[in-house]
């Protein structure tokens, strides 16, 4: 049985100030109500103001980015009526699409259309918060071309991904608001509303799955409807049946004349546009030689892919590769941060990768040292000399290490002799872990086979 999953997704723009008045966007950092005005909280009389070039600009780069068509225009600015204590004005404002028929990783996007968002309203309090009310969004609708949960999660983080590269969206988490739409092959079309999270939509989506299929296994038919998600139990439950869906009563808003969108403008900002991450893959394979499944991760996150590239005209760019890709990688997943949160500077990756090409420490120290920098970026050489992390030079360390190790196992001493090459290698982990993985395992090698031999 086949499953068919779309989304809409909304996204706020990082503007300086709102859509249609110059009240600031940073409503969160204020107390409630002080980012506000005459327009956006809907005064009898107040007209907006001209629509935020800024976030126009945005929303074209944005679905540039997804390989859409740019409509030229006219394009109205509609009104979409409901009454909601968010919404001042009784309506919010949405444009007609913007950009039409673009792809992203074999996902068709039908439209991406400019919003305000409206006020934030608590059911509980009774209370609303206007700083929200007039923030541009982004309106991102997909076809419905996703056939499972796990599906439809990749492509909202490959979709949070292109957002973050244009620099043109909130960085800042739970911005992102997601409906989706669900049907089981041949049943009727289910939407979900709520959803915050890329997690809430995978949680939601298999949820939901599992209701669908239990009513058809128990004969009962799924309505059309529209259910919301609950974060904190986990479930959908119904919100509307689709029969009853509202009328929006869209009209152009007369206070706002539709946009134009020039091929001059789209010329300009498809200059200054950055790449997608997939083209940013497909030159570091070109450019570097980095094996593509390394592209692809070392082009997951902006900034760590800048940071490759910093580190890849100064080292061996496969070496730096690896490092970025593996080592740099899961140490900062394992300290659940991003490249940007971590605050190592590329310079600190260089001169890493620099000392271990060099033998000046070897490769398990290097780790080690990785490690200690995602915890508190500092010098690399000022940890190596702290910590006394040099490769041990001084033979007679070594030696003694050496020594040791052979007191200890006579027997894999016994089976080397004996014939058996490996056994030598379990005496060589030996002296490595006395040395504390400093010596070099060459050195210890050629000096145990002198002292065994001897
Ligand atoms: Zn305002």
């Amino acid at each position: 049985m086949e499953t068919i999953i779309g989304f809409e997704i909304h996204e706020q723009l990082a503007t300086r100030t709102k859509l249609y008045c110059d009240s600031p966007t940073n409503y969160r950092d204020v107390p409630p109500n002080t980012n506000v005005c005459e327009v956006c909280t809907g005064m009898p009389g107040a007209k907006p103001h001209p629509v935020n070039q800024e976030a126009i600009d945005a929303v074209v780069e944005i679905a540039l980015m997804l390989g859409c068509e740019i409509v030229k225009g006219p394009i109205y600015i509609q009104r979409k009526h409901y009454d909601y204590p968010d919404l001042p004005s009784g309506y919010q404002r949405t444009s007609l699409p913007i950009g039409r028929n673009g792809n992203l990783n074999g996902i068709n996007i039908w439209e991406v259309h400019l919003e305000e968002d409206p006020g934030k309203y608590d059911p509980t309090s009774g209370k609303v918060d206007y700083n929200r009310s007039g923030v541009p969004l982004v309106e991102i609708v997909t076809a419905p071309d996703l056939r499972s949960p796990e599906e439809a999660r990749n492509f909202l983080r490959e979709l949070i991904k292109i957002l973050h590269y244009t620099g043109k969206a909130r960085a800042e988490g739970g911005t992102m608001r997601t409906d989706t739409n669900i049907s089981l092959e041949g049943g009727a079309r289910v939407e979900i509303k709520n959803i915050n999270s890329v997690k809430g939509a995978y949680k939601a989506l298999k949820f939901e799955i599992a209701r669908q299929k239990s009513l058809r296994k128990r004969g009962a038919a799924v309505r059309r409807e529209t259910r919301a998600f609950l974060e904190a139990q986990m479930i959908t439950k119904t919100m509307r049946l689709k029969e009853e869906a509202e009328d929006y009563r869209y009209i152009p808003d007369p206070d706002i004349p539709p946009l134009l969108i020039t091929p001059e403008k789209i010329a300009e900002i498809k200059a200054a546009m950055p790449e997608t991450p997939g083209m940013k893959e497909r030159r570091f394979v070109a450019q570097y030689g980095v094996k593509p499944e390394d592209a692809k991760v070392l082009a997951s996150e902006l900034e760590l892919a800048n940071a490759f590239e910093e580190v890849a005209k100064e080292v061996d760019p496969q070496f730096a590769a690896t490092w970025v890709r593996d080592e740099l990688k899961r140490v900062l997943v394992y300290n659940d941060k991003s490249f940007a949160e971590s605050g190592i500077g590329t310079g600190q990756v260089v001169d890493l990768l620099r000392m271990i090409q060099a033998g000046e420490i070897t490769p398990k120290t290097g780790k080690k040292i990785l490690e200690i920098l995602v915890a508190k970026p500092q010098p690399v050489e000022r940890i190596v000399e702290e910590m006394g992390l040099g490769k041990i030079k001084a033979d007679d360390i070594i030696e003694k290490a050496c020594e040791e190790a052979v007191a200890e196992n006579p027997q894999a001493v016994a089976d080397y002799l004996g014939g058996k090459g490996e056994a030598l290698n379990y005496v060589v982990g030996q002296v490595m872990r006395k040395t504390r993985g400093r010596a070099d395992a060459k050195t210890v090698l050629e000096m145990l086979k002198k002292k065994v031999q001897g």
